[in-house]
């Protein structure tokens, strides 16, 4: 049996109800936070508890109110579910409102929903698959406040929906010719010694598994800029990878069906950011 947690009380998976008059189901009024947790460890928890506290203030929700116990719970949540990897979901929406309007309720209180499913992160086994993706690249045709994480992703659904006919697992979105990020990850560029992100906008999301890269990689001595970076420069890129909590790191194979991996994946930079990342979390 597996657990989930809303607003004041662990119940059964398959019980969980929510009103329809719930905001996030009329408007996707809420946002959200993915952590991972890794042998029973939560991973930079901290770091996604401030995200989650920035999201909130963005869209003026009020904290829920079990905020202050909101480590307990999870920490319980695990314990529950007991798989050894798993990826924790905190949705928190503008609550449950008497009638549909737009503008809230001020006095309706937020809803707390926490779940919890097996992550497989593979990358921390010891003959790990090596993580290619095949992706598209697509004009960027989300909201302007991407860098919110909100619940409401109409857009990154309909993208990766209409990809997925065609077998591919990501995209690389543009926007005013400047590269974005992707649907569901950040993106990375290598060029030779180079490896160059995004810089952050309000057109990206701070990720994270982002911030933890960029860290890890130049307490390693490697070069990281975080700059602008223009659809033409794509072709040029020795590597592609994406970042994100739920897999970590996934290096593009192919781009519309064209191989843009030429080198083995064992001769990658991308292969030494994930040996690094193996060693911070596996000693
Ligand atoms: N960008 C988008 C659009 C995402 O949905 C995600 C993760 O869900 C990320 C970036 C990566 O963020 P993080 O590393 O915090 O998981």
């Amino acid at each position: 049996m597996t657990w989930a947690y809303l607003n004041n009380s662990f119940q059964k998976k398959d019980d969980v109800l929510i009103s329809p008059y719930d905001r996030g189901f009329l408007f996707g009024d809420g946002v959200y936070e993915l952590i991972p947790s890794y042998s029973g460890q939560m991973f930079l928890y901290d770091e996604h508890i401030s995200r989650l506290a920035r999201s909130l203030e963005a869209v003026s929700i009020d904290k829920p109110q079990q905020w202050k116990n909101l480590e307990r719970i999870i920490l319980d949540l695990l314990q529950r579910n007991k798989f050894h990897n798993q990826a924790v979901y905190i949705q928190v929406t503008r609550g449950q409102d008497k009638t549909r309007s737009h503008i809230p309720n001020e006095t309706t209180a937020p809803t707390l929903f926490i779940e919890s499913s097996e992550l497989s992160a593979d990358l921390l086994q010891p003959n790990f698959t090596e993580p290619l993706l095949d992706v598209g690249m697509e004009e960027d045709l989300r909201w302007s406040r991407c860098d919110i994480k909100a619940i409401t992703l109409l857009g990154n659904v309909m993208t990766l929906d209409k990809l997925s006919y065609g077998g591919l697992e990501e995209v690389i979105f543009f926007k005013d010719n400047l590269i974005t990020e992707g649907a569901k990850s950040n993106i990375f560029f290598v060029f030779g010694e180079e490896i160059v992100t995004p810089s952050l906008s309000e057109n990206i999301l701070s990720g994270i598994t982002r911030n933890y890269f960029i860290n890890l990689l130049r307490q390693n001595n490697l070069n990281v800029i975080e700059r602008e970076i223009s659809v033409n420069e794509v072709e040029e890129a020795d590597e592609i990878w994406f970042s994100s909590s739920g897999k970590t790191l996934g290096v593009v194979r192919k781009i519309n069906n064209k191989l843009v991996l030429e080198k083995d994946f064992k001769n990658t930079m991308a292969y030494k950011a994930i040996e690094l990342f193996r060693q911070d979390i596996l000693i």
